[in-house]
């Protein structure tokens, strides 16, 4: 096993990958830059290393300056989190060229997911289904264009190969609109992501956000730990996300989990990974492939009893996957509430000083969070300062539970989303399971009465954001 790993990351998940090694007595190597130097994570790592100042792209993005510091220190391993450079296939060479391990897959099968026409053509032959489309990228021919969509039938969507964060997308609903749509996609295509090329999808208009997580070890030996429902979105963003996927037949999430399996096999990928897919009318369609621990992991690690973090670290140092995929044992139900420093309702980002922490607990309730009393949001990266997790034998008693969680947690002096979460938990269609990839942008837009400043029986936690500046 390492003995050492630097933590290439920020935030909630530097503390976590730190506990993760913790656990496992591994020294940790925490890089941060100027406007994170006071994180408590930093505080408790064996050693830190200020990399630069607060921009990302000069700090957190910056791969000479997170390699020179696994040198420095002796790091035998680099953990990536996610975000920043953890689907960078480039830095994922760069590091195994310096001699040290990436904690995560072979920096080929990152390129071929990072490549959104690449990776479906690689699951269709892997025997994945896929939304009906166009094979592989978009012809120039305008005629081939027209041929396509109509045998697509609108209306259709027009996707970036190199697309991600939800842009890069055209919805097309009748051939008038198409060509235009088309060019339109591909010149930001070019200009966005350095890659003009473009496919294009059957549009589902009413879909759910199901994905499969997997395990896959070097000696090609991969199972899955169940499914997440992350279609609670606002703009293509999870806000929440829960384990099991409510309503949905076993048996049909049992056939796609062995698919997702059996496709690692073949692509011989290693390590963890997801397999995102939209589900309608009882189908499930592949969108992409996440090639690197999520947000959301924690509410499979509830169900499974299994520490993801852990694995991937086990999977990097080359050991065998120490369970078949009938020792994964699925057990109970998990939320997870994304707790975010902004308006709760006009998502304006509210960084700042924290002047007041109140975590919740009790059963079932496992928060994830760097935030404390005192603690400053700096204004620099994603406003995600925590998330809180609850666990319940039923899906009823996590939802129950998560009510409570969400009741007791206050965070003073930053504005934070919990109002917005408070509302959901006791949202009928939430209790009833199920809703789609558009119902919470419908209701919001449906609901301008929403309380303003927090709800259900909690007075307002978020003083002025601008008084703690
Ligand atoms: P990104 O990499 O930008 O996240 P994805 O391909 O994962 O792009 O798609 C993001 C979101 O866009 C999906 O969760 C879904 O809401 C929507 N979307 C993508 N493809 C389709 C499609 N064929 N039909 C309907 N919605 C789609």
């Amino acid at each position: 096993m390492f003995e050492k790993i630097l933590i290439a990351n920020r935030g909630e998940i530097a503390l976590r990958i730190q506990r993760a090694c913790r656990e496992m007595g591994i020294k940790t190597v925490v890089v941060h830059s100027e406007a994170d130097k006071d994180a408590k994570y930093v505080k408790l790592a064996d050693e830190s290393v200020c990399i630069g100042p607060a921009p990302s792209a000069q700090s957190y993005l910056s791969m000479p300056a997170i390699i020179s510091a696994a040198e420095v220190t002796d790091a035998e391993a680099i953990h990536p989190g996610y975000g920043f450079l953890s689907e960078n296939a480039d830095f994922a060479e760069r590091v195994e060229k310096s001699g040290f391990v990436f904690i995560g897959p072979r920096p080929e099968s990152i390129r071929i997911m990072g490549d959104k026409v690449a990776a479906k053509q690689a699951m269709i032959r892997a025997g994945v289904p896929c939304v009906p489309g166009s094979d592989g990228a978009l012809p120039d021919d305008p005629k081939e264009i027209i041929q396509t969509a109509r045998r697509v039938g609108y209306p259709v969507i027009i996707k970036a190969a190199g697309g991600g964060g939800g842009r890069g997308m055209r919805v097309v609903h009748t051939e008038a609109a198409l060509l235009n749509a088309v060019a339109m996609t591909k010149a930001e295509a070019g200009s966005a992501f350095g890659n003009p090329e473009v496919y294009m999808e059957k549009y589902l208009e009413n879909p759910r956000h199901v994905e499969i997580q997997i395990l896959a070890d070097e000696h090609k030996q991969a199972v899955w730990l169940g499914e997440r429902d992350c279609s609670m979105q606002r703009r293509h963003q999870k806000v929440i996300e829960e384990a099991p996927a409510p309503g949905i037949p076993r048996k049909l999430i049992e056939k796609i989990g062995d698919r997702c399996a059996e496709a690692c096999r073949k692509i011989g990928y290693r390590g963890a990974g997801t397999f995102e897919f939209l589900y309608e009318n009882g189908e499930f369609y592949f969108i992409e492939m996440n090639t690197r621990v999520q947000v959301e992991h924690p509410v499979t690690e509830m169900i499974t009893g299994i520490d993801i973090v852990q694995e991937q670290i086990r999977i990097a140092c080359g050991e065998k996957l120490r369970f078949r995929q009938r020792d994964i044992m699925l057990s109970g139900h998990a939320i997870e509430c994304r707790i975010n420093a902004e308006d709760p309702f006009k998502f304006t980002p509210s960084p700042g000083r924290i002047t007041g922490w109140h975590p919740p607990g009790g059963p079932g309730i496992r928060v994830d969070s760097h935030a404390y009393a005192g603690y400053y949001v700096p204004p620099n990266y994603d406003s995600m300062v925590g998330k809180v997790i609850a666990y319940g034998a039923t899906r009823d008693q996590a939802i129950r539970r998560m009510q409570i969680a969400l009741s007791e947690m206050v965070v003073e002096g930053i504005l934070t989303n919990i109002p917005l979460h408070r509302e959901l938990m006791v949202d009928a269609r939430f209790i009833e399971g199920g809703t789609n990839i558009h119902y919470l942008e419908q209701k919001l837009a449906h609901k301008p009465d929403l309380p303003k400043d927090g709800a259900i029986g909690a007075k307002s936690e978020a003083a002025d954001p601008k008084a703690e500046q």
